[in-house]
């Protein structure tokens, strides 16, 4: 979309509050064109395509990862930002990053290894985020991580603590005023909750853990899958899955898109620094929509994410996510010799705490399968 199309309320890439490292511009892409291709190219994100969402990556190849997830989650931004006018590729770009701090085994690791970090800062999935773009990530001669600009930096960060806040400098101005976002990051935010509500009920009822029974339960799910069912008897199950899927995420994704358009008339901001200010989110359902997805979000959090067999899965990753991180503690000649040589380079002093750190870096990079055979590996 060319930039004149754009809303004065969105953010245009000749306008971004720029880059940590300073960099010349590209004669062919936009600043934030060039933040999602950095995105794409790096290995954190490859990494999501063995990581889990809801269910193992090796229960079944066609459930979703991390990575589809991603993916899916772009899909929906990008039709939410287009229809309102603000910026697709910062959107986008902010949607493939959104989860490339998740540890392996979804949020059952992520549990684990801030249990385990307890004594040494703790560990967030939002916030590792953030260090794989701005440290972690090895692939320019001129600087750490992918140096993104502040825009897509400030999307990555969805939540954060105000002792974390602290740190960040301008990035974490927002969480100690009560600032908002700009309006690309909280499309990017919504689309998140959207994509997972709905895979998750297609996931579930594939693996058989959710039924349309159970699922009925929910005045939502129920008025849709009555429409599907009224307007054509001669679906099968599997027909009837995708179409009401299909029907709730447009349902939703209508409702946010006009909902929002609404309420960015009334507060009519004039740029994005309005935006930041307002003291409201600006990208949001309607209080009926909210409510709907609210209690079918309550429902599958009830159904399949205690689920026994979920549960079971969980149990299995936090013992691993805790065995590896006990044991690299205990016995660190089990890392890599690049790890080892990077440990052995701290003082006394700081010694514990960065090789804590170090060490949770290193296993949340893992896939679910790379962190089970280190398992066996080190057993
Ligand atoms: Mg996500």
């Amino acid at each position: 979309m060319a930039t004149k199309e754009l809303k004065n309320f969105a953010v245009l890439p000749n306008e971004s509050k720029g880059r940590l490292h300073k960099e010349t511009q590209s004669n062919y892409r936009n600043e934030f064109q060039r933040d999602r291709d950095r995105i794409i190219h790096c290995s954190a994100f490859r990494r999501l395509e063995y990581k889990t969402q809801v269910f193992v990556n090796h229960e079944g190849d066609m459930f979703r990862t991390r990575l589809t997830h991603s993916i899916e989650v772009s899909q929906i931004g990008r039709t939410i930002a287009r229809a309102l006018n603000v910026n697709e590729d910062l959107t986008e770009a902010i949607c493939l990053a959104h989860d490339l701090g998740h540890t392996p085994f979804g949020h059952a690791g992520q549990d684990a290894l801030n249990k385990c970090m307890r004594d040494f800062g703790g560990f967030e999935h939002n916030l590792q985020s953030l260090r794989i773009v701005d440290i972690l990530e090895q692939r320019y001669l001129d600087f750490p991580g992918l140096n993104l600009t502040f825009e897509t930096r400030e999307g990555i960060l969805k939540h954060c603590s105000k002792k974390n806040a602290l740190k960040l400098g301008e990035l974490g101005e927002r969480f100690l005023n009560n600032n908002q976002p700009s309006l690309e990051a909280q499309i990017a935010n919504v689309a998140d909750e959207i994509a997972y509500n709905n895979h998750d009920i297609d996931d579930g009822l594939r693996a058989g853990l959710l039924s349309f029974e159970i699922l009925n339960e929910s005045d939502f799910f129920l008025e849709q899958y009555e429409m599907v069912c009224e307007k054509c008897k001669e679906l099968n199950q599997r027909q009837i899955r995708h179409e009401v899927v299909r029907n709730m995420i447009n349902y939703i994704v209508s409702d946010l898109i006009e909902t929002s358009k609404i309420i960015i008339d009334e507060c009519k901001p004039n740029n994005v620094n309005s935006v930041r200010n307002s003291e409201k989110l600006l990208i949001k359902m309607s209080l009926l929509v909210e409510k709907k997805h609210k209690d079918l979000k309550f429902l599958l959090r009830k159904k399949l994410y205690q689920h026994e067999q979920v549960n079971l899965m969980t149990k299995k990753a936090k013992e691993t996510v805790t065995y590896l991180f006990k044991t690299y503690m205990k016995k660190p000649e089990l890392l890599t010799n690049e790890l080892q040589r990077k440990i052995k380079l701290y003082d006394k002093k700081q010694h514990e705490q960065k090789k804590a750190r170090m060490i949770a870096d290193y296993i949340a990079g893992m896939t679910d399968r790379f962190a089970l055979s280190e398992c066996d590996r080190i057993t």
